[in-house]
């Protein structure tokens, strides 16, 4: 006896399911249900973004990590390690600043110019220090 049709619940398409998984066949094809699981994962992924990123970082750090102890080279300094997403973003809001400081700078004297800068190269000298020792 062929299995009766059933409705594609990606699609909506009628399909007649495999004789074996009949009762449990809800996809009419493989490309349906990846299409489904791509849609979930995006569903979750939008709703917790902050932490899907972070989940991802790791993930990505552990991959490098396995990766390199694979090829048997020496791993990398795990502490403070700046990823280039990070870094990315790091000399975006760097520019912000800059270019927020400049506009302010072009209202100056030179007198004023020349003090402010001198301030913010100590801040910077003294910041660098700080994250070196
Ligand atoms: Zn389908």
């Amino acid at each position: 006896m062929a299995c009766a049709k059933a409705r594609c619940s990606g699609c909506r398409k009628w399909f007649t399911p495999d004789r074996r998984t009949a009762t449990r066949q809800t996809m009419c094809k493989r490309t349906c249900g990846a299409l489904r699981r791509r849609t979930q994962a995006k569903a979750r992924r939008d709703a917790d973004l902050e932490g899907y990123r972070e989940a991802e970082l790791e993930r990505q750090r552990a991959c490098r990590r396995r990766r390199r102890e694979a090829a048997g080279r020496a791993p990398e300094a795990p502490a403070q390690a700046v990823s280039r997403a990070e870094l990315v973003v790091q000399v975006r809001a760097i520019a912000l600043v800059i270019v927020a400081n400049v506009d302010r700078a072009a209202g100056l004297s030179r007198a004023e110019l020349r003090r402010e800068v001198a301030r913010i190269v100590k801040e910077v000298v003294h910041d660098l220090g700080r994250a070196c020792a």
